[in-house]
This record gives C-alpha cells, sequence and structure tokens, in this order.
C-alpha cells in the first residue's frame, strides 16, 4: 500500500467526450450562455428523467429557488421540508421569503417521516377556502418540497395521497437522485417542476450546474425567461419582470452532455458499489443500511452506513487517508432555521446525524480500493 493513496468520498468522473465538447466550444467562441450545447443537455436530461422539457440552471439551488417561486410561494408563506436536508434545500425557500416547516425523519429510510407529515396535517393545519394555513398563527402553508435522500424515494404513493387531500404545491428536491426510480417512475417526476443538480460529488457533473423538468410547456418557458433575466424582447433589453441570472454557460453544459453519455454506466457502477458494500459489511458490528422500499431502485448515489460507533470510525478511516462523511447538520440545528417550527416525536434526525457515515462511492473507484474500504471498517469497529 503506497503512503501517497487516499480514497475521496465521491469525485467527478470525466471519462468520455467532455474534453472534447469542451475544445468545440473554446474553438468556436459558444462558451456562454447560449449554445447548442446548452439545449443538448436539457433535453438528455429531461429525457432520461422522462419528461417532456428541460430548463438548464446554474446549480441545483438556483433551480429550487425557480421551481419554487414558480409554485406560487411567497414571502411570509410556508413550505414542508425534512428537517434532514442539505442546506440548499431550506435556503431556497429562504430566498423567497418563505419558512420551513421541519418533519423529521424516518428512523429507517431517512426520508421526511410520512406518519407525521400525515399527523401534523390533520392536527396543525387549517383550511380556509382554497389556503391551507397553520392552525397557530393562520399563515399560509403553500409547499412541500420532499427530498430524496441519498437517491432513495419514500412511500411516494402514500406521499401522494396525503397530500391530495390538501391544496399545496410540490416542488420535488430530486438533485441526488437523476436515474432513481419509484415504480419505474423517475425521480423529479412526482411534482410538475423537479430539480437536478450537478455539483461536483452528484453522480454526474458540471463542476456547478442545475435542470429543472417538467411536462408543463407554460412552466417550461417561464423557468427559462426567469433563470435568464426575464428579458422579453430578442433586441432590446426590456425585461418584464424580475428575473435571475441563473444560466448554466454552454461549456459547463458541453462537460454535461458528455457526462449525460456516461450516466448509464455510472449507475451501473455505484449499483455495484452498493452490492459489494451491503454483500461485505452485512453483520458486521452494529452495521446497518438505509432502507429501500421493494418499487424502489435507486441510483445507489453516496453510500451511507449507520453505527453507534461512528466517531471511531471516521477516525479510524481519516487515519488511513479513506475519506468518510457525516450526514448534514439537521436544519434545526442551523441558526438561521433553529427557530422554524420542527414537527417530530424523538428527534431521529438528530440520531441519524450522529450514527452515520458516508463512505467512499465515486464512479471511479476501482475493485481494489473497495476491498480496501470495506478491509478498514472492519478494523476500526472490531
Ligand atoms: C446537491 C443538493 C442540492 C443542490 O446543490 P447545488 O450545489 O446548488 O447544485 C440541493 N439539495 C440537496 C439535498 C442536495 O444534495
Amino acid at each position: 500500500m503506497s503512503n501517497d493513496r487516499f480514497i475521496p468520498l465521491s469525485v467527478p468522473n470525466i471519462a468520455g467526450n467532455e474534453w472534447q465538447y469542451v475544445k468545440e466550444c473554446l474553438d468556436t467562441g459558444w462558451i456562454s450562455s447560449v449554445g447548442e450545447y446548452v439545449n443538448r443537455f436539457e433535453q438528455m436530461v429531461a429525457d432520461f428523467a422522462g419528461a417532456r422539457f428541460g430548463v438548464a440552471a446554474v446549480n441545483g439551488t438556483s433551480a429550487l429557488h425557480i421551481a419554487l417561486l414558480l409554485s406560487g410561494v411567497k414571502y411570509g408563506d410556508y413550505v414542508i421540508l425534512p428537517n434532514l436536508t442539505f442546506v440548499a434545500s431550506a435556503n431556497s425557500i429562504r430566498y423567497l421569503g418563505a419558512e420551513p416547516i421541519l418533519i423529521d425523519a424516518d428512523p429507517l429510510m431517512w426520508q421526511m417521516d410520512l406518519d407525521l407529515l400525515e399527523q401534523f396535517l390533520q392536527e396543525q393545519t387549517v383550511l380556509e377556502g382554497e389556503v391551507l394555513l397553520l392552525k397557530k398563527d393562520r399563515k399560509p402553508i403553500r409547499a412541500i418540497m420532499p427530498v430524496h435522500i441519498l437517491g432513495n424515494l419514500c412511500d411516494m404513493d402514500r406521499f401522494q395521497s396525503i397530500i391530495s387531500k390538501y391544496p399545496i404545491a410540490v416542488v420535488e428536491d430530486s438533485t441526488e437522485a437523476l436515474g432513481s426510480t419509484y415504480k419505474g417512475r423517475s425521480a423529479g417526476r412526482f411534482s410538475p417542476l423537479g430539480c437536478f443538480s450537478f455539483n461536483g460529488n452528484k453522480i454526474i457533473s458540471t463542476g456547478g450546474g442545475g435542470v429543472i423538468v417538467t411536462d408543463d410547456e407554460q412552466l417550461a418557458k417561464h423557468a427559462k425567461h426567469l433563470t435568464t433575466t426575464a428579458k422579453a424582447s430578442p433586441d432590446e433589453y426590456f425585461h418584464d419582470e424580475v428575473g435571475y441570472n441563473y444560466r448554466l454557460v454552454n461549456v459547463l453544459a458541453a462537460i454535461g452532455v458528455g457526462q449525460m453519455e456516461l450516466l448509464p454506466s455510472f449507475i451501473k457502477r455505484k449499483k455495484e458499489c452498493v452490492a459489494y458494500y451491503k454483500a461485505s459489511l452485512q453483520g458486521v458490528a452494529d452495521i446497518s443500511f438505509q432502507q429501500e422500499l421493494p418499487e424502489v431502485e435507486t441510483n445507489g448515489w453516496l453510500f451511507t452506513i449507520r453505527t453507534e460507533k461512528q466517531k471511531q470510525l471516521l477516525d479510524h478511516l481519516n487515519a488511513n487517508k479513506i475519506m468518510s462523511r457525516r450526514f448534514w447538520m439537521p436544519m434545526n440545528k442551523l441558526p438561521m432555521y433553529s427557530h422554524c417550527l420542527f414537527v417530530q416525536h424523538s428527534d431521529e434526525s438528530d440520531k441519524i446525524y450522529n450514527t452515520c457515515l458516508s463512505i467512499p462511492c465515486s464512479t471511479g473507484i476501482t475493485d481494489e480500493e473497495l476491498e480496501i474500504v470495506q478491509r478498514e471498517i472492519k478494523n476500526a469497529l472490531s
């Protein structure tokens, strides 16, 4: 074992035509906010997810921001969100002047706990005409943002049957879940607008980037308009609403096209990693895994194990130059969101936060590296 070996958590894998496509952008001068690769990338992501339209954005956070805006979320509204998520989900809500209502995690699937959600809606909300209000202060609950945590999906049939009784919009944070399905339907397709992210550790990467997918042509056009400064005239600087400069530039979209060509092979490799880790770590110490429903095929985005010996394992892996990461700190523990309503029985988010560790699963990881990781996990816990 060489001393300079380091096994990263989940890093980009530039293995196809990315270089050639980027060179073409540079050679032709089409490097900026319009270009053939932007259109191609949008369509490839939409096709892959089974949607009619794709709208590129500068990152997943901005995609979520625009999707919430288009779903009618306004200043002073509430948006229901899982407490256990990456901060970008909550930030996208706050950008609109809205506040998250945080729902605790399911202890087995680590997604929003649907029992808690149902109970919350029944007990703590009230309908006023067509608007759902939080009983306590009678402010509108305008939307809910399910997050497909680690590429897993919750019981989406049950989710939809709970939600269908209430007049609230659904905006999926499917940023981690490109390639994941529930009953054959792609993540991002359980709401009118679904959002994907292509930052450095996602299953494919454009360095930074995002795409909104939808079947609704009007929504797609409006999303495009809002992400490109809302310019309403081709030859004059006439802007008809407050737009955003959220475009994904052609150079990055060119990387995205190269990455999309590789996505099926990336998903295959992620699944091999999941299968390998599950087989080799099953029954080791107190290790357990995120539960998946039989209806769910996940993209295996970021393999994560659970053990009471989190710190011991983290220290051992660090000392052995194997990168490993705790989960995101739950939203209710962050200063900006600590005052938010947190719906919970026994703070499962905190328990997950204190026991889970993500372990290396880059699509470019070698079999030898996988073997080293599982061996060192066993060494740490034995
Ligand atoms: C990656 C991610 C996002 C979006 O992140 P960007 O870096 O802005 O692309 C949003 N929510 C979750 C849960 C994520 O994992």
